[in-house]
Parts: structure tokens; sequence; C-alpha cells
């Protein structure tokens, strides 16, 4: 068969992998024996699945071989295989998330920093569940024969490197999967050239073994030479003669090698062990190998619960949002398993949505091995486990909240949209669990703060927790309404994702202060009874001019008004109503809702000049320009609330009009 060519980007990678200088080149051996271990799990499930009595877990094993003569090592497994399509597929493409991610990050790295690209190399391998390509590290030719479950035919996959591999049929009396490694040369000139024949002494392999896939839970086997007193046939002859001379000179006993079939490790997995005997890097690199990661988790939740279900839980907080989290391929859930025994890959009903970051496993007793039968009791253990772990992930956010402040704000930068969505989904009703978990940023602290903060700050005579919605910090912080309400003192919550200001509706208020816009236009808290008096007697006073505006704007506002606490601009736009601007700029990207509008508020500044060359205008009975005044003002303050503006062309006509006078 022809000579296929790698795909693009997987070429970069193999090429990164064949030229690596990593130092720790070994990890190739977890890599290629976690990937053994996949495919036995998968090939349990699909038998628990088909009801295929044939498979017996007792006889899964992974085994390895090393042949000092050809210097090759062979991984071998009898799990699930892969056929002609699925080698084609999975070997000859970056499919995986791991790999991807390492490549992303690469390019990144390289981008920032392209003379030093490969000292970069060594930093981030390491960091990586590299995969499969991880074999071209050690190995310069590499074959994989493998036989499909359910398949007669087993076919060979064969590479030297970048310069493309071939598919070919081939002979395999079992389903499973052998990956040969032709071992490179050792680097023998210079100093710390890599001694790649340690891969095929036994010591090493055991010593990575028990390293990197300890708590593997399927046998990893290799018949190892071990040494023994040889068993002398004559010896119980020359046993007689001792007891008649029994000085007579002790020989040292003759050795014999022979070969043994070992079990390199203990199987025992990581969160069966006692928990003082784990060390951080060990549930470290657990999370990354098993669960596909780059980065180490932000926390580590181990939990064991006695009751009416009993079970240990090892779950993780990842530290970033995963490459597909926001697409339709992201999959919620927890690995789960029967006493040590993986039963599920995803198990989604022991997450509730906002938690749905949460990566890890739940080992049960109570659990029968066979999922393809759920019984209803299965599924209302299921749910117990799932009420108790949600509570123990909101304590562990909690404790994350209190005792690394700048790690869990990273958290949230990550996840919080997550939570937030979890307050507003189920008409409120998670919004108990979430809601001292959500950050918003603060004006008076210029960071983001917990609800609790802002109350434990707000003075007596406060009633509300006053937010502001918006686009960005910045453009909030224009805003006239905010910069008065910072004038007087007063902490204001600015919202600027677009679900904040739904999240702060749903809630209604929290430990019983109500939320309060401070955009909307009967926002007069911070002021006084004379100041209202004035205010009122202002837009008596300037009636006429009001509603000439008005008519002029027509259906754009459904208000115009003089207000107290525009500061030093001379217009702004407030909503009525409850939409507000944000609101309706959101709602309106849903295909649903086309045309929400929020009722639109134009709030003059009677302080400002500006208010005056209005008055004065109107007062000497030039309406053209007080047409041409309203109308520009309005787009202003149209402009600094964020919203676009719908006729751009007239104000143009606007502004040419202004400058000549006319
Ligand atoms: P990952 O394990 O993260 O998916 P890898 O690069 O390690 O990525 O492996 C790529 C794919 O190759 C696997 O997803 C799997 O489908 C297939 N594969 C690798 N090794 C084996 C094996 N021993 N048996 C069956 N399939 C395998
Ligand atoms: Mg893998």
């Amino acid at each position: 068969m022809a000579k296929k060519e790698f795909k693009a980007e997987s070429k970069k990678l193999l090429d990164m992998m064949i030229n690596s200088i990593y130092t720790h080149k070994e990890i190739f051996l977890r890599e290629l024996i976690s990937n053994a271990s996949d495919a036995l799990d998968k090939l349990y499930y699909k038998s628990l699945q088909s009801g295929d009595t044939g498979i017996q877990r007792s006889d899964f094993k992974i085994h390895l071989t090393a042949d000092k003569d050809a210097r090759t090592l062979t991984i071998s497994d009898n799990g699930i295989g892969m056929t002609a399509e699925e080698m084609e597929s999975n070997l000859g493409t970056i499919a995986q998330s791991g790999s991807l991610a390492f490549k992303q990050e690469m390019q990144k790295k390289n981008g920032e920093n392209s003379e030093d690209s490969a000292s970069n190399d060594t930093d981030i391998i390491g960091q990586f569940g590299v995969g499969f390509y991880s074999a071209f590290m050690v190995a310069d030719h590499v074959t994989v024969t493998s036989r499909a479950y359910g398949s007669d035919q087993a076919n060979i996959w064969e590479s030297s490197g970048t310069d493309g591999y071939t598919i070919e049929p081939a002979e395999k009396d079992e389903v499973g999967t052998d990956i040969v490694l032709h071992l490179k040369e050792d680097e023998k000139d210079t100093e710390n050239g890599e001694n790649y024949s340690r891969f095929l002494d036994q010591y090493e392999l055991s010593r990575l073994v028990k390293k990197y896939s300890d708590y593997i839970h399927y046998p990893i086997q290799m018949m190892v030479s071990k040494t023994r007193p040889k068993k002398d046939e004559s010896a119980e002859a020359e046993n007689t003669d001792a007891k008649e001379d029994e000085n007579k000179e002790k020989k040292p006993p003759e050795m014999e090698t022979y070969q043994e079939l070992e079990t390199l490790n203990s199987m025992e997995p990581i969160w069966k062990r006692p928990k003082s005997k784990v060390k951080p890097e060990e549930y470290n690199d657990y999370y990354k190998t098993k669960f596909g990661d780059y980065q180490n988790p932000a926390r580590v939740i181990r939990t064991q619960v006695e009751g009416v279900s009993s079970y240990t839980a090892l779950l993780f907080i990842p530290s970033h949002t995963p490459f597909n989290y926001y697409t339709t391929d992201f999959e919620k859930g927890l690995q789960l398993y029967s006493s040590g025994v993986m039963i599920m890959e995803k198990c989604k009903d022991l997450l509730p949505d906002y938690f749905n970051f949460v990566e890890g496993l739940v080992d049960s007793e109570d659990l029968s091995l066979n999922i393809s039968r759920e019984t209803l009791q299965q599924n209302r253990q299921v749910k117990n486990i799932a009420k108790t772990l949600e509570k123990k992930i909101k304590n562990e956010l909690l404790n994350f909240l209190k005792e690394d402040r700048e790690g869990y704000e990273k958290f949230f930068h990550e996840f919080g949209r997550q939570l937030k969505y979890g307050i507003y989904m189920d008409y409120g009703m998670h919004k108990d669990v979430l809601s001292d978990l959500v950050l918003f940023y603060s004006s008076t602290e210029k960071k983001l703060v917990t609800l609790d903060e802002y109350i434990a700050k707000m003075g007596e005579d406060q009633k509300y927790i006053y937010y502001a919605p918006g686009e960005t910090i910045d453009k909030i912080d224009m805003l006239p309404q905010v910069k008065a309400a910072k004038a007087k003192g007063l902490e204001v919550l600015y919202l600027t994702e677009e679900i904040d200001e739904f999240v702060v509706r749903m809630m209604g208020s929290y430990k019983d202060k109500a939320f309060r816009s401070i955009s909307e236009e009967d926002f007069s808290e911070n002021e006084s009874e004379d100041e209202k008096k004035k205010l009122e007697e202002l837009n008596k006073e300037h009636e006429d001019l009001l509603k000439f505006m008005k008519d002029t704007l027509g259906d754009q506002v459904t208000e115009i008004k003089l207000s107290g606490r525009l500061g030093d601009a001379p217009v702004s736009l407030s909503s009525k109503g409850g939409i507000s601007f944000e609101m309706e700029k959101t709602l309106n990207k849903m295909p649903m809702n086309q045309g929400v509008k929020a009722e639109r508020v134009l709030e003059l500044n009677p302080d400002h000049d500006v208010m005056k060359k209005l008055a004065d205008t109107f007062a000497a009975g030039d309406k053209d320009m007080t047409a041409v005044y309203t109308r520009l003002l309005y787009n202003q303050a149209v402009l600094l609330s964020g919203l676009t503006i719908d006729n751009p062309a007239a104000v143009g006509d606007d502004v040419t009009r202004l400058i000549l006078g006319k």
C-alpha cells in the first residue's frame, strides 16, 4: 500500500516529538500504557452493553516485552483494538484534546519567542498528555498491529516518522493491540546523550511503571529474569552424607537464572489509598493522564461517605475551561466505578449543570456492575450521591474562595458564567446554592467582590444593592448616573456580562437586600427632598420645551425630563419598566425575541450650559435649531449608553447644520 501523509498539524506535532530534546522522554511509556488501559476499559463497557459473557475482565492484561537483540520494546493489550479505518483516523490525525492543546500552546509560545522554540519545547512537553506520538521521542520506527473487537481481520500500521505511514492487512490471533517500538540508537558522543537502551532494561521498565502507572487497574506484566539457588538433584543424597560429617565445608550454593511473569503495578486505585499516603503531585498526574488536561487542577476534592449510599469520590476542579467547553461536544459527568471497576465513563446524573466543569470519579459498592439494566433503585443511589456531592463541591468552592482569593478569581474568570447561569436557570431554584459563590466588579473596590462583601460595607441607611449594567467596566464608569452615584460615595456593582442582569433579577434580593439598578429612570435614592422639589419645579417651568422635544423625537423616547443626577454630563439615557438597554441587546440576539425594546427616558441636566442654550434658542422661537439640538443630544445619549444610532446619515446632516449655524 502506498504511503499516506500525516495531516499537516499532526505532522508538526510528530516532528516535535522526533526532534525533541526533552529530558523526560520516559513518559512515552505512561502514554502508551494509559492508551492500553483505555482500550481495555472500552472493551469492558462494550461487553457489558452487548451482554457478551465471553469477555472476562480477569483476562485483561497489558504486557511489556523487551527484546535486547532486536532493540524493540513491545506494549501489548487485549483491549478493544482498532480497525484499519480507526488506525487511519486515530493515529494519522490529532483528534485528542491533549495533543491539540499542546500544539496550540506550542504555537503561542513559538509566536511569542520564535528564536528560542527548542527550549520552549522542553518546558511544556511535560505539562501535556502528548499521547501516542510520544512514542517517536524514543523510537525511530513504530508498528501498531491491531485487531478490533468483532473483526477477524488484523492490520498493521507502520511509520518511521514524518514522511508518512502505511496500513496493511496482518495476522493476529487475538483481539487487541501490539505496539512495537524500534528504539533509537543511544547517543554516545554527547555528554548528556540519551540512553535509549535503558528502555530494554527490566529494572528500568519496572521502575517507570511504578512511577507513572502504578494505579492502572489492569495488570501490567513482564517476563523478568530472576536468579535462585540451583536445585541440585544430588542435594538430598549429599544431605545424608552431611549427617555423617557435619564439619564438611559448605559450598556457596550454585545459582541459576529463570524467567517469571511479574505484575509490575500494584493496581491499587489512587482513591483507595490512604489519604495521607497520596502526594499532591500524584493527584495532579492522575488527573492529567486520566482526564486529558495539560494543566494541574485548581482544586482536588477527595471524600468518603458512609450511609444510605456509601461511596468514595475523587473530584477535580480544572484550572481552565476545556477547549470545547462552550460547544455542544462538551459532555459533563463523572466516571462511575463499582468497587474499583469502571462501569460508566460519563455519568451525567452525578453533576448538576452549574457544576458541569467538575471532573473525577465516584466509586461505590452499592452499585451493580450491569449498567445496561439500570434499575430504579440504582437511579435513587445515583441521585443520593449527586445530592451529597453537590454539597461537597459547593463547600470546596467556598473554601477555595476563603483560602486562595487569587486562585478563586481565576477560577471564576473561567467558570463563573456557569455558576451565574445556574442561578438563572430553573426559575432561580438553585440560587441559594450559588449566590454566595458569584463575584461582581465593585466601583469602590475596583475589583471583584462577593455579595457578602458588598453587604458588609453597606451603610445603615442603604436599603439596596446597587448595580449598573453595561458593556465594559470603562463604559459603565463613564455613564453619568454612575459618575453621580460614585460622587455620592455609593458602591455600585458593574454588570458587564450579558447574563448578569438576568441573574440579578432572578435573585431579586440577597440576604434581604434587594437589587436596584441605578440606570433606571426612577432611581433617586441619592437625591434629597429639597432637590426633588426643585426638580419638580424646573420640569414644570420647561414644560413647553420638553413637550416640543418629545414631539421632535417621537416614539424614540417614552419621556424627556430634567434630572439632578447627571453630574457634569448634559444628557443621559435611562431605561424604564424593567428592561434595560443591556437586556435589550441580549434579548435581540435571540431568534425568539426580535424587536424587544427598552423604554428610553432622555434625562437633561438643568445645571448644564447646554440646557441654557437649548432653552434660549427655544424661547427665541428658533424651532429648527431647537430640533437639531434635541436630535443631537438624544443621539449623544444613545452612544453613551452603548446603543447604536438608528440613522447615522441624519446625524451627519444635523452636525452640518450645527457647524454652519443654519
Ligand atoms: P488519547 O488517548 O488522548 O485519545 P492518543 O494520542 O494517546 O490520544 O491516542 C489516540 C487514539 O488512538 C486513542 O484515542 C485511541 O482511539 C487510539 N489508540 C491508541 N492506542 C490504542 C490501543 N492500545 N488500543 C486501541 N486504540 C488505541
Ligand atoms: Mg492517550
